[in-house]
């Protein structure tokens, strides 16, 4: 056997369903169809995966379900000549917590097409730190370039800055070259890790949340953004003319509560990040890129490492806003 969280449904006499997870023993029988069979080592905890362990609806849409949106482990058993017995692989999102089970286990069987080896300069536990969450950065980031946008256009903001994605996204982009603005509701508590991580400057997200003017002062190259709504719609109004802004989440909300204005007056483009789908061209180049363009020991400062059993309070805390970085699930501990 081996243990892995459980995500299950119950519905009650009058019909209405609820959602609980809890650490299970479970074996090889219980995994689903996959050419890839691994030893898990490290899992993490992501945006999603705090809400599909804490009961929240949305994310898992398959029934019982591991949860875990990451994984990275050593294959067992292969059927495809892309990996052998004994290689460190990595996969991110493609159905993995949602409706495939996920990392969040200690055994895992998965599809290899959009699985990739872990980089050899990396190893797992940095790869898992990366996660999700830093691959949706550096897809962010390779939006920006492939745009067009250099250092020398002007700074470039990160919203969502003491988050996941943000703190990766930071990171990447000070050691890039480019000038970093953080956007951080956590000022007091994180504006000196935020300046570790390589950001020049540190503002209150208060100050681009609420509805603004739909055109503003021209402030920024570019903006990786993590939290949507109001604060999104801020931040296109504030791109210089023919600036980027990528959008991949929605910590403050799904609206976009915004004008055309940005568009037609300043030709700003809206790039949207989906890594749960990203091709596996894509993956490799952004993984690729990771194992060159980010700074390990700033990686392991973002980084917080949990047991198994510690992953449903560390979910209560990422929907709180409380966590900061990256936090990584040692499957074994
Ligand atoms: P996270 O670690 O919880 O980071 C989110 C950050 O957003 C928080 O740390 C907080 O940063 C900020 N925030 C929270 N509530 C907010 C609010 N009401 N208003 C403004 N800012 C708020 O989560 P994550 O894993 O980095 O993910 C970030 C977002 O990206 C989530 O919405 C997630 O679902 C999404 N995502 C999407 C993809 C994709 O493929 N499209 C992939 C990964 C993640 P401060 O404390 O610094 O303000």
């Amino acid at each position: 056997t081996f243990r892995a969280w459980l995500v299950e449904k119950q519905t009650d006499a009058s019909g209405s369903a609820s959602q609980t997870a809890s650490v299970s023993d479970l074996t090889d029988e219980d995994l689903m169809p996959g050419n890839v069979s691994l030893d898990v080592s490290w899992s993490s905890i992501n945006f999603k995966d705090g809400l599909a362990l804490t009961g929240k609806p949305g994310v898992v849409r398959a029934w019982p379900l591991i949860p875990g949106i990451d994984v990275v482990g050593t294959v067992t058993s292969s059927e495809t000549k892309r990996f052998a017995v004994g290689d460190e692989v990595l996969l991110n999102g493609a159905g993995l917590g949602e409706t495939h089970h996920g990392g969040l286990a200690q055994r895992a069987r998965v599809d290899s097409a959009s699985l990739v080896r872990v980089p050899t300069s990396l190893g797992a536990k940095r790869s898992a730190a990366i996660g999700t969450a830093g691959f949706t950065a550096m897809l962010s980031v390779l939006a920006v370039e492939r745009h067009g946008v250099t250092p020398g256009d002007g700074p470039v903001l990160v919203t969502g800055a003491a988050g996941g994605v943000g703190s990766i996204a930071i990171a990447l982009l000070a050691k890039l070259g480019f000038e970093v603005v953080a956007s951080t509701g956590r000022a007091d508590s994180q504006g000196d890790y935020l300046r570790r991580l390589g950001a020049n400057s540190v503002i209150d997200r208060a100050e681009i949340s609420e509805a603004g003017k739909p055109l503003q002062s021209q402030t920024y190259a570019a903006v990786v953004d993590a939290v949507g709504s109001t604060t999104l719609v801020n931040a296109l109004a504030q791109l210089n003319y023919g600036g980027i802004a990528t959008a991949c989440g929605l910590a403050q909300g799904a609206d976009l509560p915004g004008t055309v204005m940005p568009f037609i007056l300043r030709g700003v483009t809206l790039a949207g990040i989906n890594s749960v789908d990203a091709p596996l061209a894509m993956r490799e180049e952004a993984w690729n890129r990771l194992a060159t363009d980010l700074d390990t020991d700033i990686l392991d400062e973002l980084t917080t490492s949990i047991g198994l059993e510690d992953a449903a309070d560390a979910a209560g805390r990422i929907l709180k806003g409380e966590l900061h970085g990256r936090t990584v699930v040692d499957v074994s501990a």
